[in-house]
């Protein structure tokens, strides 16, 4: 089970293992016998538990990078792979240059027992003696390697030669091991700092070289890597041995391997070559997948008038995955629900994913492959721009997708995260792996994304796109920070002021609000102006957080109002607390909207009269304007500014609504005010509500797909219904659920996928075993990856206790794949029906559950927290997990952010329960 490391040297004290003995020991152990050394004779022979490192390796240094003086040029790893044993090891050859004469060199090494380690400088090789060692901000295991010699090396070129053997790792980080249909595999996933746990290296995304790579695996498995295969040589023991065309310059995280038995599916020979791997038997749902890679890469070669970098492009399916992709260069790996589908049955939802995901790890082989960010501070760099050109590829290639429009609804989601006195920086100091780790949330994403949107708007498509290109032609093959983004945009568009700007919304967290009032005058000025809008600027803070702040922006500030019965946009610099935009030509306009289609990375408040007068004008809006009107209102909530009734109040005036947009930010809201403030007992009237709310639109739309239906309608319809089902408790959709979800278990062929998605948790919230038993078969044999992800849904969804401890208990006997816990363990713990008998269960079962899911899994346990609305429930559950959790690297963020959550929906509640309670009382419908 996972957790065993017993072939690992995790002993956080400094053990002496540069030693045959031991490491003759420790392959006994492990049940192999080591591959002989042919170069390298021991240093020593002795195991020295406890002995001090000699004092010419330098201190690890704060700022968790390695001390200077030692440059990686090049790797050559020869790795032997057998995904049936517990271990994996090698030689990595890695040729450096020493800036001065040392006698110690410090890499990165995570758990790798070294057998024997050299140093050859000028012609003179020479043992060295290996030390793993904590980082300055380690938790548990050492990340450094220090090696040790007697002779001073360099200056000038050395090469290191370590041959080591290392545990395939427990989680989904490292190189692990997946067993699928009963066949083995390994796989790897190496960001942002686990490459240390594959081979000995120089672990910093600023150290780019060309990686060579052999790969010997038993027999009749086949390998995969970065780059084309040069050759393949079988060997009389019962081998094949792989050996990979020589690299590109690549920093360790983006190196990639796969060991195992495929089905590979060839794509198109242009713009590259392009195959997709998936586990035996699995191939033949991977053509929808090929199709959008081939349109996206096409695309994204023209955006940046510069081709795909790389030598060809395999698409990798992986049976058991942690992130949802990941961009390794030429070498992409995906979750299998993102990249299977089944091309007469995906569901609307998975072919949007699918796109989107493919369109992001491609934009990744510009953002992050060829040009990589220096350190991992800047690695918005990459996620922030992936997600952003992922939209705007899509929708060029399906402009029906309207990807663009969902970003701004993931906009509204990431100010909440930003206003947390929490939350991180865009560009956040990273001092360590755990902090590496925590950089990867939805600021970096997703604020990210909202701020280049931003940006994007203010210098004009065109421009934005001219300095990007200037960008990546500066620093193709090597590495940049953002002032180097912001000096190529600024060199494109002529404005000196884009570092500031920037500057404004990276370097500091929280969302400013501008608050906006129209003045008019009788007579013209001299401009011909008779409307000011005045802007004032201050820092949007939820009600848990009074005080002043001395926050200050510099915002791209776009204003939009009607002009002769037509929209008008004007924009602005706003630099400073206070500002006024004029609006020659306009007249007194009947309203305003202040942050025109939504672009501005910004809340905003209306003046009493300029908020009536923007009511009376909603029908001239955009959908995104709509959107912002609701979405500013729900914020002004949870600031304290407006009571929650009123917001229910203000969404009767959205009946005749049809954007998914606005709808889905509606839902949004509804959901969160139902944790927040509607006590069990107004829960009957707030259902009525919800239905009378939504309701007629739901019966519109009806339970069942229609031919010719828009992207924009089955979403809406999904947003619908799941409000209506979840929280209207609405008997109709409800019995529509159930009819569906039992048409789609006798027949998922026949069952339209969106229908399907949307119908089975709602049926199951109601289910029994009956109902529960026919989903886990699903679950344990699905057809396509698709209905795996719709029936543990389904399993997680079911509100009867009996249920509930049924899930928990899969996934505490390991039943769940690691990968499967967002879909099952995380609703369980969240959802306002199961989340207390979740959090007894767990309290009840904690050292089982422990053992079943792996570190990094585990560090976001305190998530349970923040879905809590009570404040003595989060304190004790923080008490409770806090001890257990805050060891593991990466906790610390999630353990600050998910109290602070708690705590702020419970000041809500405490806030609005009451009143809201009334206000439905006295609505009764
Ligand atoms: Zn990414």
């Amino acid at each position: 089970m996972a957790g065993n490391t017993s072939c690992a040297t995790r002993d956080r004290r400094r053990i002496w293992i540069a030693d045959l003995g031991l490491a003759a020991l420790l392959a006994a152990a492990c049940g192999q016998t080591p591959r002989a050394a042919p170069v390298v004779v021991a240093a020593a022979t002795a195991a020295r538990a406890e002995a001090p490192l000699p004092a010419t390796v330098p201190a690890p240094r704060d700022d968790g990078r390695l001390p200077p003086g030692v440059r990686p040029r090049s790797y050559a790893l020869d790795l032997t792979v057998d995904p049936t044993l517990p271990t994996f090891g090698g030689r990595a050859r890695i040729a450096v240059t020493l800036d001065g004469p040392t006698r110690a060199i410090v890499m990165h090494g995570r758990a790798l027992a070294v057998r024997t380690a050299l140093v050859t400088s000028a012609g003179v090789s020479q043992p060295a003696r290996a030390w793993p060692r904590l980082a300055a901000h380690d938790r548990g295991e050492p990340d450094e390697l220090a090696l040790t010699f007697d002779q001073l090396a360099g200056p000038g070129p050395a090469v290191i030669d370590i041959e080591y053997q290392a545990p395939f790792s427990p989680g989904l980080d490292g190189v692990y091991r997946v067993e699928e249909g009963g066949a083995p595999y390994a796989f790897t996933q190496f960001e942002p700092t686990d490459a240390r746990r594959a081979f000995p290296c120089f672990d910093e995304p600023g150290w780019k070289t060309p990686f060579s790579l052999t790969l010997t695996v038993p027999r009749g498995l086949e390998a995969f890597a970065n780059s084309k295969l040069a050759r393949r040589a079988d060997s009389a023991d019962g081998h094949t041995t792989f050996t990979f065309e020589p690299t590109p310059p690549l920093p360790t995280y983006l190196v990639a391997f796969a060991v195992g038995t495929f089905d590979v599916r060839d794509g198109p020979r242009a713009p590259a070559p392009i195959r997709l791997v998936a586990a035996r038997g699995k191939g033949d749902l991977g053509a929808l997948s090929i199709d959008a890679a081939a349109a996206h890469l096409t695309l994204l070669g023209q955006y940046f008038d510069r081709p795909y970098p790389y030598s060809k492009l395999d698409l990798v399916a992986v049976p058991n995955f942690g992130a949802g992709a990941m961009e390794n260069a030429g070498f992409i790996t995906f979750r299998e629900e993102l990249l299977l589908l089944d091309p007469a049955h995906a569901s609307t939802a998975s072919r949007r994913a699918m796109a989107s995901v493919i369109a992001h790890e491609l934009a990744h082989q510009w953002f992050g492959d060829l040009v990589t960010m220096a350190w991992w501070d800047d690695v918005w760099l990459n996620e922030a721009f992936a997600n952003w050109m992922a939209d705007k590829i899509v929708d060029q290639w399906r402009p029906e997708s309207r990807a663009r429009v969902k970003a701004i609804g993931d906009k509204a989601q990431v100010m909440a995260e930003d206003a947390l006195a929490s939350a991180r920086r865009i560009r956040n100091p990273v001092r360590s792996s755990g902090e590496a780790e925590e950089a990867f949330d939805g600021i970096t994403y997703g604020k990210g994304r909202a701020v280049l949107n931003m940006i994007e708007a203010w210098l004009g498509e065109d421009t934005f796109r001219d300095g990007l290109r200037r960008y990546i032609k500066a620093h193709e093959w090597g590495n940049a920070s953002a002032p180097d983004l912001y000096k190529a945009l600024a060199d494109a568009s002529g404005v000196r002021e884009v570092a500031a700007v920037m500057d404004s919304f990276t370097e500091q967290t929280g969302v400013p609000l501008i608050s906006a009032s129209l003045r008019c005058q009788p007579a013209r000025d001299a401009a011909g102006t008779t409307a000011v809008i005045a802007f004032t600027e201050r820092e949007y803070r939820t009600l848990d957080r009074a005080g002043p702040s001395e926050k200050t922006w510099r915002i791209p500030l776009c204003a939009a109002f009607p002009v002769a019965g037509h929209l008008q946009r004007r924009c602005m610099l706003m630099d400073g607390a206070q500002a006024e935009m004029a609006l020659p030509g306009a007249g007194c306009p009947a309203f305003f909207y202040p942050n025109a289609g939504e672009t501005g990375y910004y809340r905003f408040q209306l003046a009493p009269a300029d908020a009536r007068r923007l009511a009376n004008g909603l029908n001239q809006l955009s959908e995104q304007e709509r959107f912002g009107v609701v979405n500013n209102s729900w914020a002004s909530v949870w600031s304290g500014e407006l009571p929650a009734a009123s917001f229910l109040e203000l969404l009767r005036g959205f009946r005749n609504e049809d954007s998914r947009l606005v709808w889905g930010q509606i839902a949004e809201s509804l959901a969160e005010l139902d944790r927040a403030a509607i006590t069990d007992g107004a829960r009957p009237a707030f259902a009525a509500y919800v239905r009378d709310l939504l309701g007629p639109l739901g019966r519109r739309l009806g339970f069942t797909a229609k031919a010719g239906e828009t992207d924009d309608q089955k979403i809406l319809r999904d947003a619908v219904m799941d409000a209506l089902g979840n929280l209207g408790d609405d008997g109709w959709v409800l019995s529509q659920a159930r009819r569906a979800t039992d048409a789609w278990l006798a027949d998922a062929a026949s069952t339209d996928a969106d229908i399907a998605r949307l119908a089975v948790p709602l049926a199951a919230r109601h289910g029994d075993a009956a109902l529960y038993d026919r989903l886990l078969a699903v679950a344990r044999s699905p057809k396509t990856p698709e209905l795996r992800v719709v029936a543990l849904r389904g399993l997680a969804a079911f509100e009867d206790p009996a249920q509930v401890a049924r899930t928990l208990e899969l996934v505490a006997s390991g039943g769940i794949k690691t990968q499967d816990l967002r879909y099952t363990f995380v609703p369980l713990a969240t959802r306002r029906s199961t989340q207390n008998a979740t959090i007894a269960w767990i309290e009840g079962n904690y050292a089982r559950l422990a053992a079943a899911v792996p570190d990094p899994q585990r560090a976001r346990f305190m998530g349970v927290a923040g879905a809590l609305c009570d404040r003595e429930r989060v304190q004790s559950v923080a008490a409770f997990l806090r001890p257990r959790i805050e060891a593991l690297e990466g906790a610390d963020k999630s353990i600050r952010q998910s109290i602070e959550q708690g705590l702020r929906c419970a000041m809500l509640r405490e806030k609005e329960a009451p009143a809201t309670t009334q206000w439905l009382a006295q609505h009764r419908l």
